[in-house]
């Protein structure tokens, strides 16, 4: 399969390239050239079907013309060596718990197949080293970094900012050694990517090694995101809670807290893909950018705002591109599959606390967003399911201010914090960057 540009303006590139390269030329976001519909059998079955036994057949249709069957199967497995589960927070809403990964994140899902699938391709072409350099605030350096943990021939920099990530993330990624070095660089999140922008285009640190980015508007990054929809609707198929109208089209409403728009665009995906969920809703918090996208048509990008639910902080989300490509640009067809919603801090307090005080269920501030809007949105005989996109112990101060409460810790987690810090200080200087890098 081969994937073109959304600016057009690219020649078309081989899957490896894509995964390669993660942007094209014209700096437009890869697509693939067909979406294939899945077979009416796949769907007849799907209740039956495991997580992962789903996720191969989904995979498949994306990357089955390039990749190895039997590799293929394996980097799903290997991807997905936890579960994304449906958990029932009211009658009618259930929550799509995405955070049973290893940085409790549903990024890990992406960076973990990225991770694999860049592996696999690296295997074919010789033993030449390929280093990741990955810019973070907090929560993309942690997922990239677990996702290639001891991923052979890989070796990644994750580039943060000195005393501006908070303790937990910092430990999710500066505690694992291996292939994972960490860069504390004497600046802010914006020196990071500029650092790691410049690495891209030196040229003689492009001879003497091989960089790559991992950046989250790489296809192996943003498509296996489409597992988990699947999954969710063979549980819910499972458990009785669907039903179908004449034309086989189910009740069940998704709701997609939203940021850069990677997650649920694999959402909308899965929908051509023929999976037969009803609509999809996409939940901001105050940087509201496509909600107003969709009230007036016109697409107007601002610096992102602060807020609580920080990881959907997004002014100019990157995948809007991506959603505009599929239904052709047409607003109209836009509007008929997906529906907004935008909530101020003010309103995210208010839902984490209503949800748990009326079900004891534990949202953090980006889940609660998506739970709220189908709490508004949800229709007579729909079922809502939404992402709960990371663990509330993510959040843990803020969660417990809120809430009251003391949100219990997961192990995995906990074993991060114990783990010994090791990284490397630098300066915001090109220059130190690129001696640091020399010298590996
Ligand atoms: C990244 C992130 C989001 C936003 O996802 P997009 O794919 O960028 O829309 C939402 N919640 C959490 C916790 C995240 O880390």
């Amino acid at each position: 399969m081969e994937f073109y540009s959304t600016n057009k303006q690219a020649p078309m590139a081989t899957l490896r390239k894509a995964v390669v390269k993660g942007l094209a030329e014209d700096r437009g976001l890869y697509m693939p050239e067909r979406i294939k519909t899945l077979p009416k059998a796949f769907y007849d079955d799907i209740a039956q079907l495991s997580f992962q036994d789903i996720a191969y057949q989904v995979a498949a249709a994306f990357f089955g013309e390039d990749v190895d069957g039997d590799a293929l199967y394996d980097i799903v497995r290997d991807t997905l060596s936890f579960d994304c589960p449906v958990v029932k927070v009211t009658d009618d809403i259930w929550s799509l718990e995405l955070f049973h990964g290893p940085t409790l994140a549903f990024k890990d899902v992406g960076a973990r197949f990225m991770a694999r699938l860049l592996q696999y391709f690296i295997r074919m072409e010789g033993s030449e080293r390929v280093n990741v350099l990955v810019a973070t605030s907090g929560d993309t350096g942690s997922a990239v970094a677990n996702g290639f943990l001891g991923v052979e021939g890989i070796h990644v920099y994750v580039l943060y900012p000195k005393d501006k990530v908070s303790k937990i993330q910092e430990s999710q990624f500066t505690t694992l050694g291996q292939n994972i070095t960490a860069l504390e660089i004497d600046g802010v999140f914006d020196d990071c990517q500029t650092l790691v922008k410049n690495a891209f285009m030196d040229k003689e640190l492009n001879e003497k090694m091989r960089l790559t980015s991992a950046n989250s508007i790489n296809v192996a990054r943003f498509v296996p995101q489409a597992f988990y929809y699947f999954n969710a609707y063979a549980r819910m198929l499972e458990k009785g809670e669907l039903t179908f109208d004449e034309n086989g089209i189910s009740n069940l409403v998704v709701c997609v807290p939203s940021g850069n728009f990677g997650n649920i665009t694999a959402g909308l995906f899965g929908q051509q893909m023929g999976l037969p969920v009803k609509r999809f809703i996409a939940a901001n918090n105050a940087n509201d950018i496509f909600y107003q996208y969709l009230q007036s048509g016109v697409y107007d990008p601002k610096p992102s705002i602060q807020t609580l639910a920080n990881a959907m902080d997004v002014g100019d989300p990157s995948n809007f591109a991506r959603v505009l490509d599929l239904y052709g640009g047409e607003h109209e067809r836009i509007c008929a599959h997906i529906s907004g919603a935008t909530y101020s801090d003010e309103q995210i307090m208010a839902a984490m606390r209503e949800c748990h005080e009326s079900t004891g269920y534990i949202l953090d501030p980006h889940g609660a967003c998506g739970y709220q809007a189908l709490k508004e949105q949800l229709q007579e005989g729909e079922k809502g399911v939404f992402c709960e996109t990371a663990h509330p112990a993510k959040f843990k101060e803020k969660t417990d201010a809120i809430l009251d409460c003391d949100v219990e810790i997961p192990e995995r987690l906990a074993k991060f914090m114990e783990g010994e810090k090791q990284s490397v200080p630098l300066s915001k200087e090109f220059e130190d960057f690129k001696a640091f890098l020399l010298k590996e």
